[in-house]
């Protein structure tokens, strides 16, 4: 059999199990509205809020967050597997503590005629996106020059050195550029936009706003942009253990990094108001932060305690009933299987167990 003639066999076979699966959906699903062009098939929304505890997710400082955690089901006890990002991300895409480029959830729904896509601004994520037919990193090109540069310097000189071209640089740097990541208002749009313009889809966005460094908007405390740069600087040597903060720089920390939360809370706000809740919407974060509970600061990756893995998890639409509080124990390793039961593939990826029963019936 030639080879362009096996080709052809293969795209025949293809549309016709695409057929079968989209008929299967209506059956499964008949809950949702029929969409005489799509289907069924919903689309599947994944929001990563990177570093964002669970004890940071409430009316005051997340309003919007939970309004759309009343609208669908809220995992009050969930649990991710590690508390880096590198180490967590392997179980929420591919629920097994190492990721495949071929065994992940954009993989397994691609091969299902979803388009699949990561929109986000955060370098680390970038090996995750194996697998994603489309990558689109926002910001990178701003990001990689400068922060290479400035490594490479500062492993070769004196500490002293170092110190006196930290200063330097805050009083240099452009105030809105030192942020090395986009903000949730930037990111959401892109998202908004891309969303418009496609169908079919799953998409990841992930968003970096309770990320240090802790840099708000606006802020109420009586700080400048160089004494938040200043104050970066200090939880990053916590981070490794080479310096012991103030109470006062603790606690100016923790006051940037909530109004981080709220600054990106409005931006969810904006992203629910544009939500179709027949596509299904998935909201958690990959790992928590450390204010100095355990002698460290940010989420440095060595150690399992409950401020960095305790997160939140939330699914919303397609389907998923309304006003669930769900107290049972849970974690990263079942958000996989459940997207596949949603959109009834049968197929089994990694070791976690699918959830969609339990926010569905
Ligand atoms: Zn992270």
């Amino acid at each position: 059999m030639s080879e362009a003639f096996f080709g052809k066999i293969v795209v025949v076979i293809t549309r016709f199990l695409k057929i079968r699966i989209k008929s299967q959906n209506v059956f499964i699903h008949e809950c949702n509205q029929i969409d005489e062009f799509r289907g069924i098939r919903m689309n599947v929304i994944l929001i990563i809020l990177d570093a964002l505890r669970y004890d940071h997710v409430t009316k005051d400082i997340t309003p919007n967050l939970i309004k759309i955690t009343e609208k669908g089901a809220f995992f009050t006890q969930a649990f991710a597997c590690n508390s880096a990002t590198k180490l967590s991300m392997p179980c929420i895409l591919s629920s097994d503590k190492s990721y495949d480029p071929e065994k992940n959830i954009a993989a397994v729904i691609g091969r299902h005629g979803y388009h699949t896509a990561l929109i986000h601004s955060n370098p680390i994520v970038r090996p995750y996106s194996l697998g994603f037919e489309e990558t689109l990193d926002i910001k990178s090109s701003k990001l990689r020059p400068r922060r290479g540069i400035w490594k490479k310097m500062r492993r070769k000189l004196p500490s002293t050195v170092v110190s006196g071209m930290k200063a330097v640089r805050a009083a240099l740097v452009d105030e809105e550029k030192f942020l090395p990541y986009a903000r949730a208002d930037e990111t959401i749009d892109f998202a908004l936009n891309w969303m418009e313009d496609n169908g079919d889809y799953f998409l990841w966005i992930h968003l970096m706003d309770p990320h240090i460094p802790y840099y708000p908007k606006e802020t109420k405390l009586d700080v400048t942009r160089r004494e938040m740069i200043e104050l970066h600087d200090k939880i990053i040597e916590t981070a490794r253990g080479n310096y012991q903060p103030t109470d006062e720089e603790i606690e100016m920390a923790k006051t940037l990094y909530r109004e981080d939360i709220q600054e990106m809370d409005v931006d969810l706000g904006r992203f629910h108001e544009s939500f179709d809740d027949e596509d299904l919407l998935i909201i958690t974060s990959d790992h928590g932060e450390e204010f100095y509970e355990y002698g460290q600061m940010s989420h440095p990756g060595n150690k399992i305690v409950p401020e960095l893995i305790h997160v939140p998890l939330i699914f919303y639409g397609g389907g998923v009933k309304r006003n669930l509080v769900i107290e049972d124990y849970t974690s990263h390793l079942n958000i996989v299987p459940t997207i596949l039961e949603a959109l009834n593939i049968p197929e089994k990826l990694g070791i976690g167990k699918s959830l969609w029963k339990s926010l569905t019936e």
